[in-house]
């Protein structure tokens, strides 16, 4: 009887030992394998001992896991593809949520306000003070419809900038507004380049206004005077034939600049010997110096005396050269034209010992409409556009302008000018 108790005993044990590792250890098993994928880990294995059951549950959880793992790959990938791209972008992006709070900034908008990642979830006026793009966020935000605005930034050690914001806002699938984006777009050099025109235009009819007003002035003088003295007409038709002469010197040059500027100016390059070339200028030039009693010096170094330059050109830069030496040098003065090497460039240049240049106008003589005697300049009919001629010919050759100048001692204008002509292609740069 005991044996028997015993054996049933036994019988019993070694059941429950059966059951436990057939169903108890495999769930553990189960419990192991889903802390493991809890915590975002790969569990050790997938394979249980045990019932078919929790078999299967480990076999059904590790395709669970291997797909989830290919679906946060994807994520992570086009995430990635798309921040690139975010990142790419020349113009700053910000995207904001419905509470004004950053979800998503690119390179460009933490360079442009110092902003960083972990900016992130920040309200946006904690990170632009400029309550302007705030409310441009809002208003698109309540109305719905894109907005446009400007915003003027100095980041950190750059010159001011100007940036043009375009909004936008985000909706979900189910059409509801999620956020707001926003490009900042830089068109500092656009709004640059209106406000050299703006000045170009209000400079021509400034220029053209003085000898117009004068040529009307004295059109009225003789219509509502017929008797005018034969010598007093003499002296009105001489005083507008200058004016009708300045207004077409100065539409001469706006020609000339516009084709300079133009983007097809056309060289015509040939080979061309400075030598003849200053000798033909000398027999042009000889009768004006003479009248006021100036003397002119021509030279030219051996080793540069061919260079590769649209021929044309290259006398519109020395004649504009000279006739500022002519102009701003009193009678008894000396003026020199010469021509040097400088490497693989000949350096043109006239000086002068005339009035010369103050050393605050020196940098600014090349651009348009530039005087720096505006009295002196105007009364030899001058309009400031000589030497931005100059320097854009000089820019189509691939060289460059210098000046240098003492008051009421001299002045010397050279030009660089590549010998074997200009570089393939030349990009000039407007002189304004
Ligand atoms: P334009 O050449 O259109 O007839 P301009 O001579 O006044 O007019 P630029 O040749 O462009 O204009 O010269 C710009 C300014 O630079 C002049 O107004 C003058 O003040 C100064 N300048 C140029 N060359 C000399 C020079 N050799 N000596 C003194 N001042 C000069
Ligand atoms: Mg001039």
């Amino acid at each position: 009887m005991t044996w028997l108790c015993f054996g049933i005993v036994l019988g019993l044990i070694v059941a429950l030992v059966r059951l436990r590792q057939k169903w108890i250890v495999p769930w553990r098993g189960i419990e192991q394998i889903l802390a493991h994928m809890a915590r975002g880990e790969r569990p050790r294995t997938f394979l249980l001992e045990g019932a078919a059951g929790p078999r299967n549950v480990a076999l059904a959880l590790e395709q669970f896991f291997d797909r989830q793992t290919q679906l946060d790959r994807r994520i992570t990938e086009s995430a990635s593809g798309a921040s690139t791209v975010f990142n790419a972008l020349q113009d700053g992006l910000l995207v904001v949520d419905t509470g004004h709070r950053l979800t998503l900034v690119n390179r460009s908008f933490e360079t442009l306000f110092g902003a960083r990642t972990d900016d992130l979830g920040r309200p946006l006026l904690e990170v632009i003070r400029d309550p302007a793009v705030d409310r441009l966020i809002g208003e698109t935000l309540a109305s719905g419809a894109p907005q446009r605005g400007e915003l003027a930034v100095t980041a950190a050690h750059q010159q001011p900038l100007c940036l043009q914001l375009s909004a936008v806002v985000v909706k979900n699938e189910a059409g509801l507004t999620t956020g707001a984006v926003m490009l900042f777009h830089d068109i500092t050099q656009l709004k640059q380049t209106d406000e050299i025109r703006r000045d170009f235009v209000a400079n021509v009819s400034h220029e053209l206004r003085t000898p117009l007003s004068i040529l009307r002035g004295y059109i009225e003088t003789l219509l509502d005077d017929p008797s005018t003295s034969l010598d007093e007409l003499v002296r009105i038709l001489e005083v507008m034939n200058r004016h009708s002469n300045r207004l077409g010197l100065l539409v001469d040059d706006l020609l000339t600049l516009a084709q300079l500027e133009s983007s097809n100016p056309n060289l015509q390059l040939s080979d061309v010997r400075l030598t003849e070339l200053f000798a033909a200028i000398v027999r042009d030039w000889g009768k004006k110096f003479t009248e006021k009693r100036l003397s002119l010096e021509v030279g030219s170094a051996p080793d540069c005396s061919l260079i590769r330059a649209d021929e044309t050109r290259l006398q519109e830069i020395i004649y504009n050269l000279l006739d500022n030496a002519l102009k701003y040098t009193a009678p008894g003065g000396k003026i020199r034209l010469q021509a040097e090497r400088r490497g693989k460039e000949v350096a043109l240049s006239v000086s002068d010992t005339g009035v010369g240049i103050p050393e605050a106008d020196l940098p600014r003589i090349f651009e348009r409409f530039y005087r720096a005697d505006k009295a002196r300049s105007r009364e030899f009919g001058g309009t400031g556009l000589g030497l931005s001629i100059v320097k854009h010919i000089a820019q189509m050759h691939g060289g460059q302008v210098e000046a240098e100048s003492v008051l009421r001692r001299g002045t010397t204008i050279r030009v660089l000018l590549p010998i074997q002509g200009p570089p393939d292609p030349v990009v000039t740069e407007s002189s304004h």
